[in-house]
């Protein structure tokens, strides 16, 4: 790997743009590698969409979102508001155009092209959560467990089975076997009894992610970086002593080089300096319920993939979250409570034990979704600034590897080869 010729040593101090589990990643990565990292937030730690997913760290599972089977979800989408992937139809020629370049990408060459792009990172993204769990400051760890995909017809399977086939053939290792039912109910005993298959996948792990996110803040913390809360950055300016970063209703804060770690509000910031891959926000909802009163505990992730909902039991609020749909609006659109509603009308008949009305922590959070699938992780046009984001579903999964690569080219000038299709200015 050659150095860039514009390298000029690694910097000494870096702003990170952004706390939610890209920018923290970055953070703690830069740090491992002797930088001194300042982390400016305009709101609190995880206040994007770090907070409410569904923390599933599934590299096996982390495949691009733009496949021929969401053509046939799209059409519809604009036919049935209650279907998982919503699209308003409303005027808004920027987003059309977006989702008319996302569906030409729907076919399997073009899949195929962006599994081979995302293959490294999902390959590493144990091991960087690994390197990351290494340290005694992080007091959130990952858990083990089988993931249960329940079907409540046979063929409502062949989907994933299909999906799995791609994956392997992509070269990534994939363990899942089909189950009984009475494994059903040891494993996932809210899944309904109407449930007719069910398959069981291994070698995953999954998390809390707001516990986890703001456990990683204070790690951050622990080791010398700064995390300002409540730091809104407007704009950046070169000059002489490194960049300026300009805060709303504060002072200047300085450093050598800034990365723009803002999730699906990138655009706003990274656009001026060539960061011109389209991003949108894929918004989903969740919310969460209480364990089964019967005392049965759900302790593994469920996934009901036809009607693309997921539940995770949350460690230590005892609760469970249950999430989905993919609904393309503006970023900063409030919650929309018929979202909420279409999930809790298609898990119904999916559970059992589950009150399905006690609900708390009704949440909308933004995936950065891009265009192309892939992330945008390196070196934008201005000198000192970099972009990281745009992981889209699998920024939780993949946050950590890009980061640890991100602070490889930074602080060495090389560019790994998993980070060369990933290029933000491409
Ligand atoms: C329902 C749902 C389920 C999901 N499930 C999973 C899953 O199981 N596994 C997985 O890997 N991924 C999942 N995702 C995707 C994952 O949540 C995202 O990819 C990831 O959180 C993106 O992290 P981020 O740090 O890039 O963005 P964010 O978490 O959105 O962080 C960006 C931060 O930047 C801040 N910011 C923005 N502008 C400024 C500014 N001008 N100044 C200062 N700060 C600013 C924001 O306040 C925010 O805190 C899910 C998403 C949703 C919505």
């Amino acid at each position: 790997m050659a150095t860039s010729p514009q390298f000029r040593g690694a910097p000494e101090h870096v702003i990170v743009v952004g706390a939610g589990m890209v920018g923290l990643s970055t953070a703690w990565f830069l740090q491992q590698r002797g930088v001194q990292v300042t982390v400016l937030e305009r709101s609190a730690v995880a206040a994007g969409a770090s907070w409410g997913n569904a923390g599933w760290i599934t590299p096996a599972m982390a495949i691009p979102l733009a496949e021929p089977a969401v053509l046939r979800y799209g059409m519809k989408a604009v036919l049935d508001p209650s279907a998982p992937l919503h699209v308003p139809v409303r005027v808004d020629p920027q987003l059309w155009s977006f989702l008319l370049r996302f569906a030409a990408r729907c076919t399997a060459p073009t899949w195929r092209r962006t599994m081979a792009a995302l293959l490294p990172l999902n390959v590493h993204a144990l091991d960087a959560y690994d390197e990351l769990e290494t340290d005694p400051g992080l007091t959130e760890r990952l858990r083990s467990g089988p993931i249960i995909a329940a079907f409540r017809e046979d063929e409502h399977a062949d989907g994933l089975l299909t999906e799995f086939d791609q994956i392997r053939e992509a070269g990534m290792a994939l363990e899942a076997s089909d189950i009984t039912a009475e494994q059903v109910r040891e494993l996932a005993p809210v899944v309904a009894p109407n449930v007719s298959r069910a398959i069981r996948i291994d070698g995953q792990r999954f998390m809390d992610p707001g516990a986890y996110v703001a456990a990683l803040a204070t790690a951050v913390r622990a080791r010398g970086g700064e995390v300002r809360e409540g730091a809104d950055v407007r704009g950046l300016r070169h000059g002489p002593g490194g960049i300026s970063v300009d805060l709303v209703g504060a002072a200047p804060v300085r450093a050598d080089a800034v990365v723009l770690a803002t999730g699906a509000w990138l655009p706003t910031l990274a656009k001026q300096y060539g960061v011109r891959t389209s991003l949108r926000a894929g918004r989903g909802y969740s919310f969460s319920v209480s364990q089964p009163v019967d005392g049965r505990q759900v302790s593994n992730p469920i996934y009901f993939p036809y009607e693309r909902i997921v539940c995770t039991p949350l460690g230590q609020t005892g609760r469970i979250r249950m999430g989905g749909t993919m609904e393309f609006r503006p970023t900063d659109d409030p919650l929309y409570p018929a979202r909420i509603d279409s999930i809790v009308a298609n898990a119904r008949p999916l559970v059992q034990g589950l009150d399905l009305n006690d609900r708390q922590d009704q949440w909308v959070g933004a995936r950065p979704v891009t265009v192309d699938g892939l992330p945008l992780v390196g070196p934008t046009k201005a000198p000192g600034v970099w972009a990281h984001g745009g992981h889209g579903m699998w920024g939780m999964c993949q946050g950590p590897a890009t980061a640890r690569l991100l602070a490889e080219q930074m602080t060495t000038g090389t560019t790994p080869a998993a980070l060369r299709p990933l290029a933000p200015t491409r």
